[in-house]
């Protein structure tokens, strides 16, 4: 059985035809050839092997194209890489790798197609497809890796404990393909991610943050991370979370079990949206709640102030994994400081004022706000699903009424400081500030409409309270 069927974009015969006129062998290998084989999605990416330099074969390749493109040659690495019609080709040498124990990168030299598959992570990922004139489209799988796809199976190649401690982000990328794919991962390959778990600690934060984006980005991200809690990764990664994993029992109050709720809500929140940040909120919403939770015989377990806490705690994370520091961490730290505001309004009836001041204090993130507080409904009991769901259709729906009359969203005081100083001829002052927040709190609580005519009219009416003399 031959695959030449894959290999129907005309950019693999002309590869061909450039290893042919270079007399090397070359071979699509990793993803592409797993992707096809698993009917999934091609993602614009193909990896090609060449016995030789793999550099040479994408000049030539370029060479054969109508365009010529621009071919990227990483020469440390010995890659170049070009773009055909929106898809990258990556090329490399076929090399043996071979790692010393305190170093991070290996020893390379030239090799086989069989050295070069040898150092792949995974059996799944060393399937390759020949584009040699005497086997085009053959299956080479040396590690019967057809049959792992088959089974659904995570395995290395060779030994387990070899491929990870050798490179540790391999440990990160057997837990996101068995996420991604929903696979299972080899017993023997499990156990050695536990034993080399310490290892991960050499891999930067942006490469760990690169996996877990793919893992958030999952359909059931609650796979990778129970993979990650369960190995004892999380423990290094995300020590936050792993503090949520107890319930305690203090004269027979007991209070859930937040890591497993948190895992509920990052996969209820999956089907409604495709936003990695809403994702990392929800994943996030809940990490204050170890450091603040207290008992008293009054009301059993609190977590008094777990958001604003939570918030704080996001920065710290995202810097110490090397994550963005820009609006993305703001919006994190935003949605975990306002994750419990919808939920405790959605207890009592919903108040117009309340409504507003949601609103004003999420401004263009509140509907981000309620899909978060949507997922973070995970009571089992039904009667009080129901309830919670239907208070927050309210309150969407009340967040529409609210914002047409009252444009609170991206509030913009009606009256300004400026004109304020020049009717009662001040300098900037004190007493500026209190009838500004006080305008603000008029317009929140529903006491003057968000408009010019009524907050002038309500700044003359306080200021006399406060004694000052409108200048005629
Ligand atoms: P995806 O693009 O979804 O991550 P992929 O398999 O194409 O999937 P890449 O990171 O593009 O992943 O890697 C391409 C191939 O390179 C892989 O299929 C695998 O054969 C090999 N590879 C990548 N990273 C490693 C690694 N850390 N150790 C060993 N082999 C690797």
């Amino acid at each position: 059985m031959d695959y030449k069927n894959a290999l129907h974009n005309p950019i693999f015969s002309i590869i061909a035809k450039a290893s042919q006129e270079l007399n090397v062998e070359s071979y699509v290998i990793g993803g592409f050839v797993r992707d096809y084989l698993l009917q999934r999605d091609f993602k614009k990416d193909i990896d090609i092997v060449a016995v030789g330099s793999g550099i040479d074969l994408a000049l030539k390749v370029s060479e054969l194209l109508p365009n010529k493109p621009k071919v990227q040659v990483f020469k440390n690495y010995g890659t170049a890489m070009l773009r055909y019609k929106e898809i990258d080709i990556e090329f490399v040498g076929a090399r043996k790798e071979s790692y010393a124990e305190h170093s991070r990168n290996p020893i390379v030299e030239n090799g086989t197609l069989e050295d070069d598959q040898n150092r792949r992570d995974f059996t799944i990922n060393a399937l390759a497809f020949s584009l040699n004139q005497h086997n085009y489209g053959a299956l080479v799988d040396p590690f019967n890796g057809l049959s792992d796809l088959e089974n659904k199976i995570i395995k290395t190649p060779l030994d387990s404990d070899i491929t990870y401690s050798d490179d540790p982000l391999r440990m990160m990328r057997a837990i996101r393909f068995a996420t991604q794919l929903n696979f299972t991962i080899e017993a023997e390959s499990l156990e050695a991610i536990s034993r080399n778990k310490d290892r991960i600690k050499i891999i930067s934060g942006e490469r760990i943050v690169d996996e877990l984006n793919k893992i958030l980005s999952t359909d059931k991200p609650s796979i990778g991370f129970l993979h990650l809690y369960k190995t004892g990764l999380l423990d290094i990664i995300l020590p936050e979370l792993t503090a949520l994993n107890n319930v305690e029992e203090i004269e027979g109050h007991t209070h859930k079990n937040n890591f497993y709720h948190t895992l509920e809500v990052v996969d209820n929140i999956c089907p409604n949206t495709d936003d990695v940040w809403l994702r990392w909120a929800a994943l996030l919403h809940d990490i204050g709640k170890a450091p603040t939770k207290r008992f008293n015989k009054k009301q059993g377990w609190t977590f008094h102030g777990h958001e604003f806490l939570g918030g704080k705690m996001v920065k710290k994370i995202f810097e110490r994994l090397h994550m963005p520091l820009n609006h993305k961490m703001k919006f994190v730290a935003k949605m975990v400081m306002l994750s419990s505001r919808p939920i405790v309004l959605s207890e009592d009836i919903v108040t117009d004022s309340a409504v507003r001041r949601l609103v004003f204090d999420a401004g263009e993130d509140v509907d981000n706000l309620m899909t978060l507080c949507e997922a973070d409904i995970t009571t089992k009991n039904p009667a009080k699903f129901k309830k919670y769901h239907n208070n927050f259709d309210i309150v969407r729906r009340k967040i529409i009424e609210v914002e047409e009359r009252d444009h609170v969203r991206n509030f913009q005081p009606p009256i300004s400081g400026e004109e304020i100083m020049a009717l009662f001829n001040l300098q900037p002052s004190r007493e500026i500030g209190v009838l500004k927040e006080a305008v603000k709190e008029a317009i929140l609580e529903g006491e003057i409409p968000n408009e010019y005519q009524a907050a002038y009219d309500f700044v003359l009416a306080k200021a006399e309270k406060m004694g000052l003399k409108k200048v005629s």
